[in-house]
């Protein structure tokens, strides 16, 4: 599904076209540009984000006892929660959010189900394929939900299932709706777009800081799904922590600014020793932060930038 989102996609964008091309054959130069990209839009240095997409009830269990194992060695964690999960975790995710994780708002209805026959969740509920008014009032669901579960608001979002809501007229719409509920930032966006406009850019509305891809094919998003759950994967843990070790030596010599922004589901990896030395690899170059933070201090770095980034 997402490979056919990715063909019609470059259908739609010639110039994607071009980023995949320069993915196979010109990685350090847009490396380079990234971080390039990244000090005009007033990120000196290189951050480490890691959010947590909890789909599934076992997330629950699983995200509780990984926090806190993340948070011991000083990583800040934020999740992205559908607002039925949310309510059914609330004891735990309360919890986690007291301890000072963000929070993003993401859609109120669960968007997976488990699919017996292949031993694993499918995805359901595309923003793609939902109207406006629909869309509209799931992420509304899902902001009442953080409120009402965690007693505060929520101000970033991540669409479910983004892969197939890239295109700029969804952004826009998406965008258009956030800001209309007081939303300061998305991070909904693929590879491709971090690349192209850098690792948080303004074009659609707000704030969207798109997601880190794989070394070995920088466009593709590397996450947990791929190596521990998807149906005929070729990916492993090993193959995970080789990709995001390859990573963090790319974005140190191309000039150490930017943001490593991965997400991972808890149920995943909470018991993988591979994961936690991938986090711990991110560590030793980056600055583990969190959405909110990054905005601010970039907003306050930015004053006199070419770039802007609608603070
Ligand atoms: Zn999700």
């Amino acid at each position: 599904m997402a490979s056919f989102a990715s063909f019609r996609n470059a259908l739609l964008d010639p110039v994607l076209g071009v980023y995949h091309w320069r993915a196979l054959h010109g990685r350090t130069a847009l490396f380079n540009q990234y971080c390039r990209q990244a000090l005009a839009a007033g990120i000196d240095r290189l951050y480490y984000v890691l959010s947590f997409d909890c789909d599934a009830p076992e997330d629950i269990e699983a995200a509780m006892s990984l926090h806190q194992k993340l948070l011991r060695i000083g990583v800040h964690c934020a999740y992205a929660v559908p607002g039925e999960l949310l309510e059914r975790g609330a004891k735990v995710y309360r919890e986690i959010a007291e301890s000072g994780a963000e929070f993003l708002n993401h859609g109120y209805r669960q968007h997976v189900s488990w699919d017996a026959g292949q031993n694993c969740y499918s995805s359901l509920y595309f923003y793609d394929r939902l109207s406006y008014t629909e869309i509209l009032e799931d992420i509304r669901l899902g902001d009442l939900a953080i409120r009402h579960i965690l007693g505060r608001r929520a101000r970033g979002f991540r669409t479910p299932h983004f892969g197939t809501f890239q295109r700029p007229s969804q952004l826009r719409l998406l965008h258009s709706i956030l800001r209309r509920l007081g939303y300061q930032f998305s991070s909904s966006t693929t590879p491709y777009l971090g690349f192209r406009s850098g690792p948080v850019f303004s074009r659609f509305g707000l704030p969207e800081f798109p997601v880190s891809g794989m070394f070995t094919y920088p466009l593709r998003i590397l996450d947990s799904w791929g190596c521990c759950e998807a149906p005929q994967r070729n990916m492993t843990m090993e193959n995970y922590l080789e990709e995001s070790r390859r990573m963090t030596v790319a974005l140190t010599s191309a000039g150490q600014a930017g943001i490593a922004n991965f997400y991972v589901d808890p149920r995943h990896v909470e018991q993988e020793p591979l994961f936690i030395e991938a986090v711990e690899r991110w560590l030793e170059v980056a600055e583990s932060t969190t959405y909110s933070r990054i905005l601010a201090s970039c907003c306050s770095n930015q004053a006199e930038s070419a770039v802007g980034v609608a603070c």
